[in-house]
């Protein structure tokens, strides 16, 4: 791999200009094992400059030529995808296993269902039938500014860069400084795969710096970000200056609706659910909602199913779930967990403290919480860990207005058997999407919030609109 002190800008790897140490560390063992540049204002300008640069070119690119890059893209990501995975395994945690699958297949699969949407999408047509002289015409925004999270590094990065190529936007690509290893793997693959000099171009950096430059940069037409409610909100006042487009993915804090009708497998999946990738997804459903006739089976179904989730290094094959990121989450988690059993909530599985015989790394005890309300701060903050809260309803009603009082809006979760109540609830919560009966929604679907999860739309033709200005142009000649 690259020297990771390297930047990639103009096509080429360049050392930094003002660039600041930084420890990568395994969250498995606590060791540095890489050291990367934090960048500066002068390497921003540089990598923004490019990108600018680039644009005037780029922007006319012709559909066959991004469609033959974004299969170039695809056909090397696949050739390192397991490179990949061992990446995001030691960077941030996940399993290998789960990481070489999950995590970046997310990549692949997010270049698949962006070239098939690619291929349908109309970068011009006419307005109507009867007004065939006024032309729509979608055109590149511009410099894009590209803000990740370490989570699923590949998910995020993928979902912003392929559209950003795609409809012929150049762009700075910041991943989190948490997770940049794989994120100087997908800069090589962007190199092999023939990406243009400028078009794409790589700073590693922290939020106060290149983060904070970007969103503010005059040059930068459109920030998209993915991260936490916080950094979005001083992302958009940073942005606000220069009116850029800022779209954000932000967190979550889904509720799991479990119906006395619904599957028996509901508790137990729901749990599997909320513990992948040690609980550090924004969709993952964190507040069980159980109706009460069958609250205390689900009780005793969740403590059974927390107690065999097995924790363990990310480097070892198998189900098992990894350590969190990094000391700042462990610490946050830890404080979470006891905040809950202060508050009142029945601790039945798990606590504060690392799980038996791991002594070393950022390992938590699969938590759950029983007998929660809703003020709890337990049931209102992102935890971002493998901590379930559980809390019993009596109807229908009751369940969507628990639901609902949150501040966020990503993901709710309906299990019921009942079709018709399905609908019903589906329609009623207030979240950009609803997963029902553990069915995942179909590959390029919209992915993005409501409320303080965001305002973006990432993935298939929704994905592609978030990185278009529309023009309407009247008296287009017949
Ligand atoms: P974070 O907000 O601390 O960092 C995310 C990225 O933003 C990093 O690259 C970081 O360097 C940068 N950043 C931080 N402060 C910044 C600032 N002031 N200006 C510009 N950039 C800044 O979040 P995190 O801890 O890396 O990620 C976890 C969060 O991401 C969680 O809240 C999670 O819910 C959210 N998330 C949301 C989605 C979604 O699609 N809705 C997906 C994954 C993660």
């Amino acid at each position: 791999m690259q020297n990771a002190r390297n930047f990639y800008i103009n096509g080429q790897w360049v050392a930094p200009q003002e660039g600041r140490d930084f420890d990568v560390i395994d969250p498995s063992n606590e060791e540095v094992y890489a050291v990367i540049s934090l960048g500066g204002k002068a390497d921003t300008d540089a990598a923004v400059a490019a990108a600018s640069a680039a644009f005037p070119t780029w922007r006319h690119s012709s559909k066959a030529e991004r469609l033959e890059l974004m299969e170039s893209i695809l056909e090397v990501y696949m050739r390192r995808s397991d490179e990949m995975g061992a990446a995001i395994s030691q960077e941030m945690g996940a399993p290998i296993d789960m990481a070489r699958v999950q995590q970046s297949g997310t990549g692949s699969s997010h270049l698949n269902a962006f070239i098939k949407a690619f291929r349908d999408y109309e970068f011009e047509h006419a307005f109507s039938e009867e007004h065939q002289d006024t032309r729509i015409i979608k055109e590149p925004i511009g410099v894009c500014a590209l803000i990740t999270p370490w989570n699923w590094p590949m998910n995020q990065i993928t979902l912003k860069v392929i559209p950003a190529i795609a409809t012929g936007c150049t762009m700075v690509l910041k991943p989190s400084e948490q997770s940049p290893m794989s994120g100087i793997l997908f800069t090589e693959i962007m190199h092999e795969a023939g990406v243009p000099a400028g078009v794409y171009n790589m700073l590693n950096g922290d939020g106060p710096g290149v983060g904070s430059q970007l969103s503010a940069h005059k040059d930068v037409d459109m920030v998209s970000f993915t991260g936490s409610t916080r950094a979005g909100r001083a992302i958009t006042i940073a942005g606000a200056e220069t009116i850029k487009r800022v779209s954000l993915e932000l967190g979550g804090k889904g509720a799991n609706m479990i119906f006395a009708d619904a599957d028996p497998r509901a508790v137990k999946q729901g749990i599997l659910r909320c513990f992948n990738n040690t609980g550090q997804s924004c969709n993952a459903p964190t507040r069980m909602l159980v109706e009460r006739s069958r609250y205390e089976q689900a009780v005793e179904e969740a403590v059974r199913a927390a107690n065999a989730t097995s924790v363990n290094a990310a480097s070892l094959e198998g189900r098992h779930i990894g350590p969190l990121v990094s000391e700042l989450q462990f610490n946050k988690v830890q404080d979470l967990i006891q905040k809950g059993i202060d508050e009142g909530a029945r601790l039945v599985a798990g606590g504060v403290g690392r799980p038996e015989g791991l002594n070393r790394g950022y390992y938590v005890r699969p938590t759950v919480f029983a007998d929660c309300t809703n003020d709890m701060q337990i049931m209102r903050e992102e935890i971002f860990g493998p901590v379930l809260a559980m809390m019993p309803f009596d109807s229908e009603e009751e369940a969507i207005a628990i639901a609902n009082d949150t501040d966020y809006g990503l993901t709710n979760y309906v299990q019921t058997t009942d079709p018709e109540r399905a609908r019903r609830v589906a329609r009623a919560v207030r979240s950009g999407m609803v997963d029902m009966n553990g069915k995942a929604r179909a590959a390029g679907s919209p992915f993005g919030g409501m409320k303080q999860s965001g305002n973006g739309r990432e993935g298939g033709p929704w994905g592609l609109d978030e990185f278009v200005e529309v023009k309407a142009v009247g008296g287009w000649p017949a």
